[in-house]
């Protein structure tokens, strides 16, 4: 993790808390947990897809996470992601060049 990728004013962080909260929901996006519910329970933004494959903060990209929930995915994909790049780029479908 860079230092210049949490470099995120407050009032932009605030912002997109509030747009992913009307897109999404008061609740993680991984565990569905509710952040209401769970006053103790520290809302974080996910990148969705690794920062280091997608930079920046564009919203198409971000999740609200819990903590927890955000530092076990670290800067893995996300298992259905994987699942559909799989079905997508199956072995079989690939073209033979040579
Ligand atoms: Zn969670």
């Amino acid at each position: 993790m860079s230092a210049a990728r949490n470099v995120l004013a407050p009032e932009t962080r605030t912002f997109l808390h509030c747009r992913l909260k009307n897109r999404d929901g008061s609740r993680c996006f991984y565990c569905r947990r509710n952040f209401r519910r769970r006053p103790g329970r520290r809302k974080t933004l996910d990148h969705y897809i690794p920062h280091r494959i997608w930079p920046g903060w564009n919203v198409d990209n971000l999740v609200l996470a819990c903590e927890r929930c955000n530092l076990a995915k670290a800067d893995a994909l996300p298992l259905p992601l994987v699942w559909l790049l799989l079905a997508v780029y199956r072995p079989e479908n690939w073209e033979l060049t040579a």
